[in-house]
């Protein structure tokens, strides 16, 4: 048993989903689950999620070897600071962020000495939430970034990244900086793109009596599926991570400027050459 006793704090996707995995892999010694909501707390024990379910951070984390900090960005920092009394010395706190410099610097000085930090991101997700939305398979042959600020204990790092790999996920290091810039490419501007889409067709609706929606053809159910994700989570991504995100914005406001002026002045070489291009790159990513 890598971690015989793991605790999770938010018993959301993310969190459940890790739970049906280490069930599968063998690493559930004994898993402890902390929720807010009397609801969540039901509906966790109805589905045999966790071993024990509290409603307090103490008796969450109390004697666990690792703790997994699985809320939205921006709760994290609070949670560190009410957990951080109660953790066991030389267990390992993690975090499953989708923004890592601005957690580091939350988490981080909560901790009492002795704590290890180890901060990750699985790259892997669905637009669904809640503790009924987990499934043993989420992390399977999915990219999990391990993300340990400076100084940190190297056995820590490694006894992490074998639990990811147990739960399905292939191991990569990476600074913080340039996570945040590699997701708000791959993930953060996709998804805020693809929520003003669906505002667009929204506000065109009312012209067109609903149409849009109901006739909605392949391309924007496609492109708009992750609209439909937790406004909470991307509420605090998109404020945690306003450099990067406002960076890669700047870009793809620039390239849309160009591809509206082809349009209009009716340059269909640029815009031939840009989709045969883009279409190549997309057709390498499995
Ligand atoms: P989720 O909404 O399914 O679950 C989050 C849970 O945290 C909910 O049960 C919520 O009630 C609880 N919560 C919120 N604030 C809290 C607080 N202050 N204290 C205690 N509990 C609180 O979300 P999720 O998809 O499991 O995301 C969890 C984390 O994982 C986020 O930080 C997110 O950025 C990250 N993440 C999400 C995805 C994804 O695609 N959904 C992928 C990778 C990482």
């Amino acid at each position: 048993m890598i971690y015989p006793r793991v605790a999770l704090i938010g018993l959301g996707l993310i969190a459940s989903s890790m739970y049906w995995a280490m069930k599968r892999a063998g690493e559930a010694g004994h898993v402890t689950g902390y929720a807010r909501s009397q609801e969540t707390r039901d509906t966790a024990r109805r589905i045999g999620l966790c071993d024990q379910v509290f409603d307090s951070l103490q008796e969450t984390v109390r004697d666990a070897d690792l703790v997994v900090l699985a809320v939205p960005v921006g709760a994290m920092g609070a949670v560190a600071r009410d957990i951080a009394p109660h953790l066991k010395p030389g267990c390992t706190v993690t975090d499953v962020g989708s923004v890592k410099r601005q957690v580091i610097e939350d988490v981080g000085p909560h901790l009492p000495e002795g704590v290890h930090f180890v901060p990750a991101h699985p790259l892997a997700g669905t637009e669904h939430s809640g503790p009924e939305s987990g499934f043993a398979t989420l992390f399977d042959n999915r990219w999990c970034l391990l993300v340990p600020p400076e100084g940190s204990d190297a056995d820590a790092v490694e006894r992490l990244g074998r639990f990811w790999r147990a739960l399905g996920s292939n191991i990569d290091v990476m600074d913080p900086d340039h996570h945040d810039l590699v997701l708000a490419v791959t993930s953060h501007c996709p998804h805020l793109i693809a929520y003003t889409m669906v505002g667009v067709a929204d506000d065109l609706r009312r012209v067109t009596d609903s149409e849009v929606i109901k006739y909605s053809a392949a391309g924007f159910r496609d492109f708009t599926r992750i609209a439909a994700s937790d406004p909470t989570m991307w509420r605090d991504v998109f404020l945690s991570n306003k450099d990067a995100t406002l960076e890669i914005l700047g870009r793809f406001t620039e390239e849309l400027f160009a591809l509206q002026r082809a349009i209009r002045t009716g340059d269909g070489e640029q815009l031939h050459a840009y989709f045969t291009r883009t279409r190549a790159i997309r057709r390498g990513i499995l």
